[in-house]
Parts: structure tokens; sequence; C-alpha cells
């Protein structure tokens, strides 16, 4: 049979032909009037699309670039920063932090979890200078609560608080402005639906004005030389200009999907996102596998134990080898632990059926247990029919 190769992992995502296209025949340089309007509409809906007054900003960097920038711009070496970790991206504030030099305090919870808000206030003592958290853990699939956590940091003196929302930006509701969060993160192979290359993020006030006393090094990552470029629709260095003009044409989309509007776009592609991932809970768990984060699983992905006794890395092979789509396995320790389903971005009812479908045979074949042909179909059937039957076909 034909396999098609599908990406089934969080990030990067299956790419939005329109972007594609747009993107091979974009050859404009960039200091030219031409690229400046692109440039200019490009901010404009990151605005709307993270939901923000602040200022904002598009890094030719992956995501891990605005969060290097993150820390370098808004620390000195010696500040006590708190990070609240829970897997892999949790730990890379942690790596990054310590490069830095600041003194780090955190909060974990194990792989799979999220945090104690208890122990967040103990450890938000009045010298921490920032805190850094994600909104979606994507290596455990657990989603934090952003708006509980900035409310105790927006309690406490005048602590910069931080959201890698790589994969939270476009999967779930996230109120910067109202939850007074400083600097948010996403990044384009993400829920935009683009290649990577790109990341872009909001700044607060209260964040540009701690860059004018912080000590660390920075040079490319500079957002405050960015933001001066920014406000003539240039960037400081060479932009990757084709993705600039891939990321214009998927707001576009987006605001397509929003009637026109990108804030209503936005909304109804977390709430794509929200669905694709309620339909793959219900169908794995159909198969009577476990979901890898219980309590407070993302909309980003789902992150799913291997059957008893077999490795994860079989299932995703398989997955693979039989069908084409890619799943992605566990980060470094976590391999072998888990396969992970993403629902960020381009992703519709078709792609959730597919895969839930394709996952019956996998499990079956890599188990040898005999599986009810259907069941996890079925399940997600099942909840997307209860989320859709307000405007079911047919009804009275
Ligand atoms: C993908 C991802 C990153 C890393 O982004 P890069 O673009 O690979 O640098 C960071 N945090 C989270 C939560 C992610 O999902």
């Amino acid at each position: 049979m034909i396999k098609k190769n599908r990406l089934f992992t969080p990030g990067p995502t299956p790419i939005l032909p329109a972007a594609q296209s747009v993107m091979a025949a974009y050859g404009a340089h960039h200091r030219t009037a031409e690229f400046r309007t692109l440039f200019k509409q490009v901010l404009a809906d990151v605005k709307d699309f993270i939901g923000t007054k602040n200022d904002v900003l598009v890094l030719t960097s992956s995501g891990t670039g605005f969060m290097e920038a993150a820390v370098s711009n808004l620390t000195s070496a010696g500040d006590r920063v708190l990070v609240l970790t829970a897997g892999k991206f949790g730990e890379r504030w942690v790596a990054l932090a310590k490069a830095f030099g600041c003194a780090v305090e955190t909060v974990s919870a194990p792989y799979g979890e999220t945090f104690s808000i208890d122990e967040i206030r103990s450890k938000l003592t009045p010298d921490v200078r920032c805190v850094y958290v994600q909104a979606t853990e994507s290596s455990t699939g657990a989603r934090h609560d952003v708006e509980a956590i900035a409310k105790l940091v927006r309690g406490v003196n005048d602590i910069i608080f931080v959201v890698d929302a790589i994969t939270g930006l476009g999967t779930t509701h996230l109120d910067v402005d109202a939850w007074g969060i400083d600097v948010i993160i996403g990044g384009s192979q993400k829920a935009l639906m683009i290649p990577p290359g790109l990341a872009y993020g909001s700044v607060s006030e209260r964040a540009w004005q701690r860059m004018e006393t912080t000590k660390s090094p920075r040079f490319y990552f500079d957002l405050r030389k960015e933001r001066k470029s920014a406000a003539k629709a240039e960037t400081a260095s060479t932009p990757a200009t084709a993705l600039f003009a891939a990321m214009a044409s998927a707001f576009d989309y987006v605001r397509q999907m929003g009637d026109g509007n990108l804030v209503s776009g936005r909304k109804a592609l977390i709430e794509n996102a929200e669905l694709c991932a309620a339909m793959t809970r219900a169908g794995v768990e159909a198969l009577g596998l476990k979901l890898f984060a219980t309590a407070a699983p993302a909309a980003a992905l789902t992150a799913v134990r291997g059957p008893s006794g077999i490795d994860s890395t079989t299932i995703c092979k398989r997955f693979r080898e039989q069908f084409g789509a890619i799943v992605a396995n566990g980060n470094a320790e976590l391999k072998g632990q888990l396969f992970r389903i993403a629902h960020i971005g381009y992703y519709d009812y078709l792609d959730t059926i597919g895969v839930l479908g394709a996952l019956e045979h996998v499990i079956s074949e890599t188990t040898g247990r005999s599986v009810e042909f259907g069941s996890a179909v079925s399940a997600a059937q099942k909840v997307y029919s209860e989320a859709t039957s307000k405007v079911a076909v047919g009804a009275p």
C-alpha cells in the first residue's frame, strides 16, 4: 500500500500547504519596503496570536534561542532564579540559567506530573529575580497551571515571569496581559504550521526595564537591539525572510479559521487541538493503554505509555515502517517509555482517526494481543460526536 509520510511529532508539525508555496516563491531582500511591509504585518499578527499589548519580537532561531535570550537579557551572573521543572524542557531552563551563572533554585515534579502550588509559594522568596516555566511540557504531555503560577508570582515583588509556550501557544488558553506574563515564547514549527527557524514572543515593560540593569553577555540575542530594529520594521541581522512570508500566510489561515478575525481564529485553533487531544485520549484508553500525564494532560500532544513489556521504540518503528507515520519516542532517558502523538497546529479529524486506527494495528502486532479493531476509533468518534452535537447535521 502507499504510505504517505505524516508527522505526528510535537514539532516540527505538518506544514500548511499555502505557507509552503508562499515560502518557495519569496525572494525579497530584507532591507526593502517589500520586506518591511511583510515584517510589520507579521508583528501585528504575532500580537493578536499571542493576545498581548506588549511589544513582540520575531527572532531567526529555533525556540531555544528565545529561551536563551530570556535568560541572557534578564539576568546577571549570581542572580537567584526559580525554575519550575517537570521534564526535559524544564531541565533546559535549568541548564540555560546555569550557563549564565545564575543561582538556580528549582521546584520539580516527577515526569508526567505538574507542580505543587504550595511548594512554589514557599520558594518565592523576595530575592528571586526571575521565574521560568513551560506552559506545556512537550516531553511528558503535561500542562502546567500558568494562571495559578502567575497569580503567585505577581503577588511577590518585582519578579520577571517567563513562560516557554513553544507548544502552549495555539493549544492552550493563555491570557498574557491579564495574568502578567512578562515574557512568553513560541516557535514557528509548532502551532504555526511552518518549518523550524523562527522564534517569536512578547516582552513586558517590566522586562524591558530589567534589561537596563542586567549584565549577562549577549550579542545575537540582544533583545533591546532587536526592539530598536523592529521599531523601523527591520531586524538587526539577516532574517529568515522566506519563513516570515510563510508565517504571514499561516496567520492568514488562522484568521480564516476565525472568519476574518485572528483572535477568534486562535481560539478555534486551540479548540481544534483540545478536541483532537480528547479524541486521542479516549482512543488510547479504549485500547487499555495508559496516559503518561494523567492529572493534567496537554492539548498540544498526548504522551502514552507503551503496553507493559513493550519498548515504545518498537511502537514508533512500527508506525513508521507500516504506515509512514512519525510518532515521537520519549526524549533522552524517557526513550522507550512512552510515545507521543501531537495535536499542535495542522491536524484534523481524519488525521486523528487515522492515527488511532493505525495504533490499533500497531498494538495488536507488537503485543500479539487480540485488539478489537475499531475500539479506539469508535471511542474517539464518540468524543467528536458529543463535542460537535450542537451543530450535528440533521439535528432538529
Ligand atoms: C520544541 C520545544 C522547545 C525547543 O524548541 P526548539 O525550536 O527545538 O529550540 C522548547 N520547549 C518546548 C516546550 C518545546 O516543545
